[in-house]
C-alpha cells in the first residue's frame, strides 16, 4: 500500500463515527477486491502485505453462485457497482465471521478490517450504517477537489505576472501539491467534477 494511501486512510478513520456500524457483519460475509484471484496469489507472493492479510482472513467461493447462496443481496449490489468483468470476479467470505455475525478473532484481525470502509468510494454492503455517512464524505472530497482546480486556474493565472524567480519557484511548488492531490483522485473520477 503507498504511503499516500495509508495516509489517506489513517486521516478517514480518525473521524470515523464508530458507532454507525451495525455489526451485522455483511462485510465479512461476502467481498470482493479489485484484484483477479490470480493476481491477488501473485501480489502474496511478492509480499505485498494488503494481499497477505487480505488472503490470511478471506477464503474464495468457488463460484459466485455459492456466494449467491451466502448473500445474493450483498453478490448483486457488488455486480452492479463494481466496474470489473464478471470473469475477472471472486467473491470471499472471511473463515473467522460466526454464526452471531461477530468476528471470531477481534484483536488479531488484520489493518484492513480495522480501516474499513477503506474510503468514501469503498462499496459497502447494503443496509451498511456507513452508507449514508460515506455519501457524505464523497460529496465534501468532491467539494473539495472543485476547489482545488479553481486554486490551480488561479496559480496559473498568478505564474503569468510572477515578478521573479522566489515568486516563480512559489508558485510552482503549489501547483505541484495541486497536481499531486487532482492525479490522486482520478481513479475516482476527478477529472469529470
Ligand atoms: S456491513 Fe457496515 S454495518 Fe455491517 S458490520 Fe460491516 S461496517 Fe458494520
Ligand atoms: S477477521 Fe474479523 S473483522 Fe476481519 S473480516 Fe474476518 S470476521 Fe470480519
Amino acid at each position: 500500500m503507498e504511503e499516500k494511501d495509508k495516509k489517506y486512510l489513517l486521516n478517514m478513520i480518525k473521524d470515523r463515527p464508530q458507532s454507525l456500524c451495525k455489526m451485522c457483519g455483511d462485510c465479512c460475509r461476502v467481498v470482493t477486491t479489485k484484484y483477479t484471484y490470480q493476481e491477488l496469489l501473485e501480489k502474496q507472493k511478492q509480499g505485498d502485505s494488503s494481499a497477505i492479510d487480505f488472503l490470511s482472513v478471506f477464503v474464495p467461493f468457488e463460484t459466485i453462485e455459492d456466494a449467491k447462496k451466502e448473500s445474493s443481496e450483498i453478490v448483486e449490489n457488488i455486480l452492479k457497482r463494481t466496474p470489473q468483468k464478471l470473469e475477472d470476479i471472486t467473491f470471499y467470505k472471511c473463515k473467522y465471521l460466526r454464526d452471531d455475525n461477530k468476528c471470531g478473532d477481534y484483536e488479531n484481525r488484520p489493518l484492513l478490517c480495522r480501516l474499513n470502509p477503506f474510503s468514501a468510494w469503498s462499496i459497502v454492503p447494503p443496509n451498511c450504517g456507513f452508507q449514508g455517512w460515506l455519501e457524505e464524505q464523497k460529496q465534501q472530497k468532491i467539494n473539495e477537489i472543485k476547489h482545488q482546480k479553481d486554486n490551480l486556474k488561479e496559480l496559473n493565472e498568478l505564474l503569468k505576472i510572477a515578478q521573479n524567480q522566489n515568486q516563480i519557484d512559489e508558485i510552482n511548488k503549489r501547483i505541484e501539491k495541486i497536481n499531486d492531490i487532482l492525479k490522486y483522485y482520478e481513479k475516482y473520477g476527478s477529472n469529470e467534477w
